[in-house]
């Protein structure tokens, strides 16, 4: 589901954006070139928190494997909480920046304790979408785009993630300005991305900042989206 656009302002800025960036084709655009990606079947909301955490600055083998050692090395949820952040950081050391990640991962489990009374992130499968975003993003050291993933990746809901990939590709493209907060960029996308796409619009344009868009010199005459982006239509 959409977000509200917070007013009037924003309402104005979203239209503006759907007449110039048809996202629509946009997607189809990426799909034509790099297929559809599926998304996997849903899956635990707390785990996949905690992996995305752990996925942070390494790369994707080692954060499975940096999770599976943490899985292995505690019984449950409740036994990471009560361990010493030292002992989890000694768990999850193969992924890298172990002692600032073992912080976060205690005290998101801490604060889960004290709001909800058990460490399940279960209940909000059933929330709206917007509310199960609202939720995660009362969590200290918690980002938007961990929140986005989580919900996008483990329950399907529609919460659009934006990484440094797409920020560059959307700003280059025209359709964020250079100057915006990581928020409210999250609540634009999630007006913008069409139903349906969120996860083929966000693996596909990270493709493309890797393959086509990369941070310098973009390959922009082998872009699929050259059409509707600002830069690119400078170099034809
Ligand atoms: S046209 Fe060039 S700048 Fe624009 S999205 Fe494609 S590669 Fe990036």
């Amino acid at each position: 589901m959409a977000a509200k656009p917070e007013n009037a302002k924003d309402l104005a800025i979203i239209e503006q954006i759907r007449a110039e960036k048809p996202f629509h084709y946009i997607v189809q655009n990426l799909e034509s070139t790099f297929g559809e990606p599926k998304l996997s079947p849903k899956s635990d909301a707390l785990a996949m928190l905690i992996e995305i955490i752990l996925s942070q600055a390494t790369s994707d083998a080692n954060s499975r494997r940096t999770f599976q050692n943490l899985k292995q090395q505690f019984k449950n949820w409740e036994s990471v909480l009560a361990a010493d952040e030292s002992v989890i950081a000694d768990a999850i050391r193969l992924g890298g920046l172990a002692n600032q990640k073992a912080k976060v991962i205690k005290d998101l489990l801490k604060q889960l304790k004290e709001k909800h009374g058990k460490l399940s992130l279960k209940f909000i499968e059933k929330m709206p979408d917007e509310e199960a975003r609202d939720f995660l993003q009362t969590f200290r050291g918690i980002g938007p785009k961990t929140v986005a993933c989580t919900l996008l990746f483990a329950l399907h809901k529609e919460i659009f993630p934006l990484d440094t990939h797409i920020f560059r590709i959307f700003k280059r493209m025209g359709v964020l300005p250079e100057k915006i907060s990581d928020a409210k960029a999250h609540r634009l996308l999630d007006d913008l991305a069409p139903p349906g796409k969120f996860y083929s619009l966000h693996v596909n344009l990270i493709r493309l900042g890797r393959q086509i868009c990369r941070p310098r010199e973009p390959l922009c005459e082998k872009c699929p989206l050259i059409e509707y982006c600002d830069y690119g239509l400078t170099k034809i």
